[in-house]
């Protein structure tokens, strides 16, 4: 019988922290020597989670695709890479550090939150608005600034101690640039096409916050599309801003907690076209999501520049050779993942109970289906594992045992388990087993032969 059900109050960052913390998705990194600064590890169904994300976009942009191409480039690039992107030069945040407690912020950020204004660049203005309108630092309440002055986000290493200048890369699109003539030399690919990476990201941001939205080493999954500078862009630069927000939303995302933001074109870089984040409604307010630029012929002609070697597409059909323009989305996976742990989460009412359910798509979801047997005696307990094997070479599946029924399925709402298998004394005779819905709780008993194909139907429905 479905019990009655009411959905309670709305998620919050504390909310999903800490269920995230307790049933193994995302822990703080190195807790046990005390953390570092917001870095996090993603545990056993945070692993998952992630890795179901990664195969989802990989398929929509690139499998299902005959315009797009994979690649995965290393993380330590050739320093000229980063003096030809602009990064060594403009890759700044402005910051400002309280005197008093020494905490250090982003200046540009105290100042929008103060007036409103976006002061990009504007170390002076900024440094004279703090002081001028005494500022209370955040952290201690005084009001006592330094100057603002930037400082550049790369992390910076060597190799063998002797090359200087090594970045750990500040983004994905890099390597994409670099590998440009190798693909089209071994590719055969036409124009339009993209090249498509998902990989490590780093950044020294000054205050890195929001749990897995800002973070100082994360992942982007990047999309570099190579077009005729020719064509009308736009229709093109639709779809993708449309393809961005229907992958979104097939993660969970609702909607009406989407918008897109687009840069004001005299704050555009003067290589830009057009740039919109597309942005979510996250529990600290709107803030990006995704980004999408057309980024004109800046990265090929760039790289030409500094490593003399053409970097050009040649239409065979027209005998015409150019530089093509590029359109980036770019999507971020962590902020995506928090996107995806937001929608899920789901408090409901059952008769006197509280019930935690993350209501993830089907297709996300860690663990797809749990094992129960409702005793750990043979021959109960043999039948149950028979079917663990049997189901989890096609699904990742989890076998419980422990503690109560009731218990049980609680546990495996809160991770977001489609669909809980019982395996009871009748099963032994009437070989059939209890398959719980994680939405509904609706029950049904099916046969132990069908079960395989039952589920399958249902997971891909
Ligand atoms: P923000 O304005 O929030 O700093 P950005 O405009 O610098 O972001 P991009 O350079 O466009 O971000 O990076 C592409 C995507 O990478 C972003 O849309 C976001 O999803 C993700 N991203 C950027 N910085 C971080 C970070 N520090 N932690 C987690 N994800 C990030």
């Amino acid at each position: 019988m479905v019990e009655e059900k009411k959905v309670l109050q709305e998620v919050t960052m504390e909310k999903i922290t800490s269920l995230c913390k307790r049933k193994g998705f995302i822990f703080p990194a190195c807790e046990i020597y005390g953390g570092l600064a917001n870095a996090y590890s993603y545990g056993p169904y945070g692993a998952e989670l992630k890795k179901n994300i990664k195969e989802l976009w990989w398929k929509k942009f690139v499998q299902n695709r005959v315009d797009m191409v994979g690649m995965d480039g290393p993380i330590l690039l050739h320093p000229k890479l980063w003096e030809a992107s602009g990064h060594t030069t403009g890759f700044n945040d402005a910051m400002v550090d309280c005197k008093k407690c020494k905490k250090r912020f982003r200046a540009d950020h105290l100042v929008e939150e103060l007036t409103g204004k976006d002061l990009e660049g504007q170390l002076d203005e900024m440094t004279n608005i703090l002081r001028d309108e005494k500022l209370k630092c955040p952290e201690c309440g005084q009001s006592d600034w330094t100057k603002a002055r930037n400082i550049n986000m790369m992390f910076k290493t060597d190799m063998n101690g002797i090359t200087e200048s090594l970045y750990l890369r500040p983004e994905t699109a890099g390597a994409i640039f670099v590998d440009f003539k190798n693909i089209v030399d071994s590719m055969r690919v036409k124009v339009p096409f993209g090249i498509a990476q998902i990989g490590k990201a780093f950044r020294n941001e000054i205050v890195a916050r929001n749990f897995i939205f800002r973070l100082r080493e994360f992942e982007q999954m990047e999309i570099e599309y190579f077009i005729d500078p020719e064509i009308k862009w736009e229709p093109l630069f639709d779809n993708w801003l449309e393809l961005q927000e229907e992958f979104i939303m097939e993660l969970g995302a609702k909607k009406e907690n989407l918008r897109r933001f687009e840069h004001a074109k005299e704050k555009l870089s003067h290589y830009s076209r057009k740039t919109v984040d597309i942005e979510y409604k996250f529990p600290f307010g709107f803030s990006e999501l995704f980004g999408l630029a057309h980024r004109g012929d800046f990265d090929l002609t760039q790289h030409t520049k500094f490593s003399n070697e053409k970097l050009e597409y040649f239409d065979a059909q027209n005998n015409r050779r150019y530089t093509p323009h590029v359109i980036e989305p770019t999507f971020g996976l962590d902020r995506t993942i928090l996107v995806a742990l937001l929608a899920a989460y789901t408090e409901e009412k059952v008769k006197n109970d509280t019930r935690v359910v993350m209501k993830f798509p089907k297709k996300i979801a860690p663990v797809k289906v749990a094992i129960l047997p409702l005793s750990k005696k043979k021959p109960l307990s043999d039948s149950a594992k028979e079917i663990f094997e049997n189901l989890s070479s096609e699904f990742v599946c989890e076998y419980d045992q422990t503690q109560s029924i009731g218990k049980r399925y609680r546990r495996q709402d809160e991770i977001g388990t489609p669909y809980c298998v019982t395996i009871d004394f009748d099963s032994l005779e009437d070989k059939k087993v209890t398959v719980r819905d994680r939405d509904t709780m609706e029950q049904e008993r099916i046969q132990i032969a069908k079960l395989k194909d039952y589920l399958r139907e249902k997971l891909n429905s």
